[in-house]
């Protein structure tokens, strides 16, 4: 399949780009390509414009900035899985990124890209909202930043406006007594979620939960987060009795999606599966 025809720029910084996207209202960014071309070759979009943002360096690249971790837009799934710094700082990052499709797929596919396309079945989407991620946007009107729980607004629509590119993520640096995990139950022919499950638990000293996040994708149309969960769990044991009953009575999806592959009442009960084995993965690191 060949995609329709259509101009092509390559934008060699950020300010070019934003200048390339307001001459060509109907544009669309190209990052890694690996949602956007695929597609555009199967007629699902056909943008008359690209501006390729693929070689802005300064969109690279993962800094400490001491009590959060900026990373470029343009970091790789494969760079992410494989960064140093977020192994020792915020592995539930890597942990998903290494779930992320294939190893060509991951060496071309962006965090930005995948943020942007905000595809539900997508595996970045609920890390970022449980680590309560910042995004940073670029656009005519200068730059301006929104807080994950605010950025994914619909299926596939995100708070990201024409003319305007993401140049960056920032998670906070995850602090001591705390554990992280991301679990996946992946479609068999894509490798998308079906059920994504991102976990944070905080422990206080004495073991009792200080906090905790649960994050999902793939279960509704936008990444979910299950706070009546979290909430239910602070202040106590996390013992597993404690875990999975707070999952079966606190647990409320709304509007589940449901497709030919799994229905909304499947997914909902993979939801509560998942919960409880993230939940007590993250724990268990907490404890270690
Ligand atoms: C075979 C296959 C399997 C896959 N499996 C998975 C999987 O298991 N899990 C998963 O999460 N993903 C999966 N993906 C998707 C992959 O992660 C994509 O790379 C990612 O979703 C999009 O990133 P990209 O850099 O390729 O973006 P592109 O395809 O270049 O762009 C995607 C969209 O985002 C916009 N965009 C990109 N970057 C920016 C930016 N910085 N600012 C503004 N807009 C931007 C584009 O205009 C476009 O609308 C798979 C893809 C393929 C082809």
């Amino acid at each position: 399949m060949y995609p329709p025809r259509f101009d092509y720029y390559r934008a060699a910084s950020v300010q070019e780009a934003v200048q390339l996207l307001q001459a060509h209202p109907e544009a669309k960014v190209l990052a890694g390509g690996h949602s956007l071309l695929p597609m555009m070759k199967l007629r699902l979009a056909a943008p008359p414009v690209l501006v390729d943002i693929g070689r802005i360096e300064e969109l690279r690249g993962i800094q400490d900035l001491g009590d959060r971790l900026r990373i470029g837009a343009l970091t790789t799934h494969w760079e992410l899985e494989r960064s140093d710094i977020l192994a020792r700082k915020c592995p539930l990052i890597p942990e998903a990124a290494a779930q992320i499709g294939d190893r060509q797929v991951r060496h071309r596919g962006t965090i930005g890209g995948n943020l942007v396309h905000a595809d539900p079945g997508s595996d970045l989407p609920a890390v970022i909202l449980a680590l309560d991620g910042t995004l940073h946007l670029a656009g005519p009107n200068g730059t301006r930043q929104v807080a994950a729980r605010d950025f994914f607004l619909d299926l596939m629509t995100t708070a990201v406006q024409p003319g305007e590119i993401l140049t960056a993520v920032e998670v906070p640096v995850l602090g001591e007594r705390t554990g992280t995990a991301y679990l996946k139950f992946e479609h068999p022919a894509s490798g998308y979620a079906v059920c994504g499950a991102a976990a944070i638990v905080t422990l206080n000293a004495d073991g009792t939960v200080a906090q905790a996040r649960l994050c999902f994708n793939g279960i509704t149309s936008t990444p979910f987060n299950a706070q009546n969960v979290t909430d239910a769990l602070v202040g106590h044991t996390p013992d597993d009795a404690t875990i999975e009953g707070v999952v079966d009575q606190h647990l409320h999806v709304g509007d589940p999606m449901g497709d030919v592959f799994a229905s909304g009442a499947y997914r909902v009960e993979l939801a509560k599966v998942f919960a409880k084995r993230a939940l007590k993965q993250a724990r268990d690191r907490a404890q270690a």
